[in-house]
């Protein structure tokens, strides 16, 4: 879509503002006659640079958190803001332009594809983007992003030459490589055994530091404190939040990190 008018490119080069705002968002799920409040009232702020875990008990609404940041679901109320465009008033086209334009997505299966190399795995979604990026602009991207997750002298292999750590890096290169304004990481370790683990944790605090604005969904405390903010789910609502400069804060029912 190159439409010039478009609100979603209007903001999309402010990088000073709130990237992400949810307001009073709820998630009501109707399976048969059951209805299961998935998220309550969730109000949550992400800065550029931010590094902000997600963490709670199995069923406590944190993947439905992460899909409804992604845009891959829609909240049943509430308002949801990517730098400061309302994604509930847009069609299904503008919110997914939305989301190649902003989010990039780290899943805890890799999901690599196998009979590509790992060049063409990074490259692949930036192929659907050919009418902004030349070739050689994807391949500069797509080698930057590589080295960024120091995996770009094994370019030519394929996912089943790797480890489950390297792959995982792999998959950290390409949502990086489409430049996203946030990665959203769902258990990235959680397939990994912890020597591995501990090397894609590093990969992620290094792009912080370096600038790279992360929401991530662990279960491992030790990796929920290498954020800067942390948030903790229980029934679907914030029951703690807390800053790496601040005390823990204690909230009965939510809160603004
Ligand atoms: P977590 O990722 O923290 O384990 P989820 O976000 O997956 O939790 O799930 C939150 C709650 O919503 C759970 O009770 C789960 O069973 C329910 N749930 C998740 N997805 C659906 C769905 N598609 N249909 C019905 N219920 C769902
Ligand atoms: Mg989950």
């Amino acid at each position: 879509m190159n439409n010039t008018t478009s609100p979603i490119k209007a903001v999309a080069s402010n990088k000073q503002k709130t990237i992400i705002a949810l307001k009073n968002i709820s998630k009501t799920y109707h399976s048969s006659n059951i209805e299961i409040k998935a998220l309550a009232d969730i109000n949550l702020d992400i800065m550029p640079g931010d590094y902000l875990s997600i963490s709670g008990p199995s069923g406590c609404g944190k993947s439905t958190l992460l899909s409804l940041l992604g845009l891959l679901d829609s909240p049943s109320s509430g308002e949801y803001l990517i730098e400061n465009v309302d994604t509930l008033n847009l069609t299904m086209d503008q919110q997914a332009e939305l989301r190649n334009l902003h989010i990039g997505f780290v899943f805890q299966s890799f999901n690599l594809i196998d009979e590509l190399s790992i060049f063409d795995n990074v490259a692949l979604p930036l192929t659907y983007r050919e009418e902004t990026l030349t070739k050689s602009e994807i391949e500069q991207r797509v080698i930057q992003a590589l080295t960024q997750v120091e995996m770009e002298h094994r370019k030519n292999h394929k996912p089943n030459q790797l480890s489950g750590g390297q792959q995982q890096r792999v998959a950290i290169a390409r949502a990086l490589a489409g430049q996203p304004s946030i990665l959203l990481v769902d258990e990235p370790t959680g397939n990994l055994d912890s020597k591995n683990g501990d090397a894609v944790m590093d990969i992620l605090n290094n792009l912080n530091k370096q600038g790279t604005t992360i929401c991530m969904v662990t279960h491992d405390v030790r990796y929920a404190g290498h954020a800067t903010k942390q948030i903790h789910l229980l029934d679907g609502k914030i029951i703690e939040s807390s800053n790496a400069q601040d005390n823990v804060t204690n909230l009965s029912q939510q809160a603004v990190v």
